[in-house]
């Protein structure tokens, strides 16, 4: 409706309908056009920025009375394209928040081949957050069994996977979380060795010190602000820290200060940032990887799927107040 300022609420976005529209190209599309009807979007923080007015060329803010866009899944119902087919299946950063939508140019959507498990999962473990996950964890963390592990935001989309892949690779694992339910979920579910309520501390530098008596080796940073500055008080010399996001600062007009970085010098902490667009190359040895994960039960995967686009306004501004246990999806249709 207008551009966001400080926390988005539900009345920041509407939901209206067009009942014209006709299942199928309209003339005089360009050639290559397809007819997709929506079936999953994905709620993903980043859209925070676009609801706004971005500062950032590579995630423009979203035009003010139009649909909004991000991850999501999709069937084609109809084709004017030579490698896209009714009935394919399809996930992309590019799918509108509607019903219906004529993409003009499909190029670079992904083609699901695997549907023995749940489609919404191209939203999440087997899409953009699990791409975040394995190559965040694995490539920017360089991750060693035995090491200790500190997430945070670590029951969300990428968290919940974070400790998943660092238990499968032999690490101790410590997640953060803000509520009694998710933190439950963390050492249950999830297999966290231990996990705590962030909400409930007052002094996170001794939390950490209770938790980490050695120190951490690799932080997986989702929140940013008191959280890093905590953490970096309580990094080991050669530490890595993956800045994948810091979701406590996306809402705020200035960013908070961080007092405790120069401690990166000294323990020798590698602090790299990254996107989960840097290894969208890679997607296949994400599959490779985690099927037969899913398939052999040994990583579970939590949604929180809201029915319906008229509860995607509600689900997605959610994300900025934890409402969201586990991956946020909105189901538009289930096929
Ligand atoms: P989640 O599913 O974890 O949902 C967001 C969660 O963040 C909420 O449920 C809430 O959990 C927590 N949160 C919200 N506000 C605050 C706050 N002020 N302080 C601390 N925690 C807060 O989201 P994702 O897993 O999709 O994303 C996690 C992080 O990863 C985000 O920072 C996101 O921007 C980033 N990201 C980065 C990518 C990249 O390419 N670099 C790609 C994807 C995500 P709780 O109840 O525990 O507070």
């Amino acid at each position: 409706k207008e551009y966001v300022k400080g926390f988005p609420k539900e009345s920041d976005l509407y939901v209206t309908s067009d009942s014209t529209i006709e299942l199928r190209v309209p003339d005089g599309s360009p050639e290559g056009a397809i007819l997709v009807k929506n079936l999953y979007l994905s709620c993903d923080p980043y859209m925070r920025n676009r609801l706004g007015e971005s500062k950032y060329a590579e995630s423009p803010s979203y035009l003010l009375d139009a649909p909004i866009s991000g991850f999501g899944v999709s069937k084609v119902v109809d084709s004017k394209h030579p490698n896209f087919k009714i009935d394919d299946l399809l996930w992309s950063s590019r799918i509108q928040w509607e019903e219906y939508s004529v993409i003009t140019k499909p190029e670079g959507f992904f083609k699901i081949q695997h549907t023995d498990v749940p489609l919404s999962y191209y939203t999440g473990i087997l899409g953009m957050p699990g791409i975040t996950a394995y190559f965040g964890f694995h490539d920017i963390c360089s991750p060693k069994k035995g090491e200790y592990v500190f997430i945070s935001a670590a029951s969300g989309a990428v968290g919940q996977l974070v400790g998943q892949f660092a238990k499968l690779t032999g690490c101790y694992v410590v997640g953060s979380a803000g509520s009694k339910e998710k933190v439950e979920l963390l050492k249950t579910k999830f297999g966290f060795d231990d996990a705590f309520n962030y909400k409930e501390v007052n002094d996170l530098d001794a939390t950490l010190k209770r938790f980490f008596p050695e120190g951490i080796d690799i932080y997986f940073e989702n929140v940013g602000g008191k959280m890093l500055d905590a953490v970096l008080l309580n990094m080991r010399v050669h530490g890595r820290i993956a800045v994948c996001g810091m979701i406590s600062q996306y809402n705020l007009d200035r960013p908070e200060p961080v007092y405790n970085l120069a401690t990166v010098i000294y323990k020798r902490v590698r602090l790299a940032g990254f996107v989960s667009f840097d290894f969208f190359s890679r997607y296949s040895e994400l599959l490779d990887a985690v099927l037969p994960y899913i398939r052999e039960k040994k990583i579970n995967y939590l949604e929180d799927v809201a029915e319906g686009l008229d509860s995607g306004p509600a689900a997605l501004v959610g994300l900025f107040s934890g409402r969201n246990i586990g991956k946020q999806v909105v189901a538009v249709a289930h096929e």
